[in-house]
């Protein structure tokens, strides 16, 4: 038996814990990640990665090495659409490019990259950045008590147990997280509402898809609904199927007393051809529901990913909701375990997250009702969010945040009407240092950013002086300073602020807090504000 002490222990590590592993280590946290696999992701699963999620692996420096990854593995900017069956071509289509009419929001492109080729990147980058990771490992318990957590490993290929003393718990663990179990906490929302299964099989494709440039065909046809995904060189592919039978009353346990021969027919009867020899080579059972957990955190204990939000794959948006919790979390654990914030800071994180993954999870639904399951009716489901809102509008609201007066309460605006309002990721604008160009989005490094206006000389001063007085690691950015440029004077009216006006944006690229204008420019009303994010009472951080 070994003990090890560690600041954050990391339980499960697939898509969120291996996130959440490399976002700490990018703020100096180590962080140790126990996966009870012997190594990363076999199955593809997930594969689409937001433009926000695709801006959170830019930030690591990883954004080129997963498109390179991407291009090897799908067809760019492929379509989603819907078929009768595969041989009878699309009958709708969901999205014709998938980065068509929205390179203007965002330095990245949303891409393709089945969880299994993305696991091994992250896993990667997050051993270079200093985090261990330990495989064929499970947590078999874990324990909060006043000042850490101590969990108790078990290796799977020795039965060694070693005891972990961390201070603070990430429960990565999945969709029946026993983390989560452990603490109490109940999932809110939709049970189950199908025994799903996804079938990989090998099949030589090429010849149905022909120069068709589909990345996700969902199957609409009157013996079952779901959805193909394809893989270059198109040799293989998994079909999932969500409900069989009449469209109007359809069975939805598709998963109980499944057989191969099945299995088989459910892929041609998709497919609509029996003349291409088709290998199934596994099948995944799981369950779709929309659900959340009634809460994300203790207070050493923070639940991410599927473990904290199950949601249908409809839109893509379940594994890239979890790496916006890992990303979330990472600050904030940051500040609190180097004593410049508060513990405090780290309740801001049910707040801001468990609203955002009810909204995920409820457009997944409604994407769900509308392209699998329209038996289910819309009249309980929420009416469609556009995507953009959710991949890149969605809000924050909490002490960490200082709202503007009149504040509408929503959870998500449309990105490119956000204009820097405070909870709101703070938006993508090109500008150029000292002859290259770069995002906005490339100068949020980690630090606390004030964002000035190319006039806003008064804020910036004002700024330095009160970030030195409180020892807070403050980088101030203006066009104009530091070979900085606003070519196409973009910068202003985007933020929402004069060119004396300033926003001052948090570690994860979320405005905290604006000021239209040069009026109230002063190092006291900033050192509040800055005061306030740090959940500091005084001047002094706490331990
Ligand atoms: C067919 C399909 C397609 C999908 N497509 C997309 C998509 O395109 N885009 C998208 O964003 N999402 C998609 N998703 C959803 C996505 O796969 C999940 O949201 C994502 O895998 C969640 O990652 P996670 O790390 O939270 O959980 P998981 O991937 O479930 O990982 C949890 C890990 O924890 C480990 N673990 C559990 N308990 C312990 C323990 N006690 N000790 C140690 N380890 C433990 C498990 O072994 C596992 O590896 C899809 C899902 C399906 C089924």
């Amino acid at each position: 038996m070994s003990d090890i002490e560690v600041p954050v222990l990391v339980v499960g590590g697939s898509l969120v814990g291996l996130s959440a592993a490399m976002l700490l280590a990018q703020h100096g946290v180590r962080s140790l990640v126990a996966e009870h696999h012997r190594g990363t992701a076999i199955h593809p699963r997930a594969a689409h990665a937001t433009q926000r999620t695709m801006e959170i692996f830019r930030s690591v420096g990883l954004e080129e090495a997963i498109s390179e990854k991407s291009a090897e593995q799908f067809v760019q900017n492929g379509g989603v659409v819907a078929v009768n069956t595969l041989v009878g071509g699309a009958t709708r289509q969901f999205i014709a490019d998938l980065n068509s009419g929205i390179r203007d929001v965002s330095p990245c492109e949303r891409v393709f990259l089945s969880q299994s080729a993305l696991e091994p990147l992250l896993s990667q980058r997050a051993l270079e950045l200093g985090a261990s990771l330990r495989f064929a490992t499970e947590v078999i318990s874990a324990e909060e008590g006043p000042d850490g957590v101590t969990a108790q490993l078990r290796s799977r290929d020795t039965g060694d147990i070693s005891t972990v003393r961390a201070k603070y718990l990430i429960a990565a663990d999945g969709a029946h997280s026993q983390m989560r179990q452990r603490l109490g906490i109940p999932m809110e929302g939709r049970p189950t509402f199908s025994k799903s299964i996804t079938i990989y099989f090998r099949a030589d494709l090429r010849s149905l898809l022909g120069d068709q440039q589909w990345a996700v065909v969902y199957v609409d046809h009157e013996r079952l609904r779901g959805f193909f995904r394809f893989e270059k060189p198109f040799d293989r592919a998994f079909l999932v199927v969500n409900t069989t039978g009449d469209a109007t009353h359809p069975a939805t346990d598709i998963s109980t007393g499944l057989t191969p021969e099945r299995a088989l027919e459910y892929v041609y009867t998709a497919l609509g051809t029996r003349d291409i020899p088709v290998t199934i080579d596994n099948v995944m059972h799981w369950e779709a529901a929309a659900k959340v957990a009634a809460r994300l955190q203790t207070s050493r204990v923070f639940i991410a990913g599927d473990a904290a939000h199950v949601m249908p794959p409809t839109g893509g948006f379940g594994g890239n909701t979890g790496v916006q919790d890992a990303h979330n979390l990472a600050w904030k654990l940051a500040r609190v375990l180097n004593g410049t914030a508060s513990a405090s800071l780290l309740s801001t994180y049910d707040d801001e997250r468990r609203p955002v993954a009810k909204l995920s999870v409820e457009q997944a639904y409604t994407r769900y009702v509308l392209r699998t399951d329209p038996s289910l009716g819309t009249d309980s489901a929420q009416p469609l969010v556009g995507d953009l809102n959710i991949e890149l509008g969605y809000r924050y609201r909490s002490a960490a945040i200082l709202l503007e007066p009149n504040d509408d309460g929503s959870v998500h605006l449309n990105p490119r009407e956000s204009r820097g309002l405070p909870g709101t990721r703070a938006p993508h604008v090109w500008l150029t240092q000292r002859g290259k160009g770069i995002s906005t989005l490339d100068l949020y490094d980690g630090r606390f950013v004030l964002l000035a206006g190319p006039k806003a000389h008064e804020w910036c001063e004002r700024g330095a002086a009160a970030a030195a007085l409180l020892g807070l690691a403050l980088k101030i950015c203006r066009p104009g300073s530091d070979g900085l440029e606003d070519i196409d004077g973009q910068l202003c009216g985007s933020h929402g602020i004069e060119s004396d006006g300033c926003v001052l944006v948090r570690p994860d690229g979320f405005v905290a807090w604006r000021a239209a204008s040069a009026q109230g420019a002063s190092a006291q009303t900033l050192g509040k504000v800055f005061a306030r994010l740090s959940f500091m009472t005084s001047s002094q951080p706490s331990a």
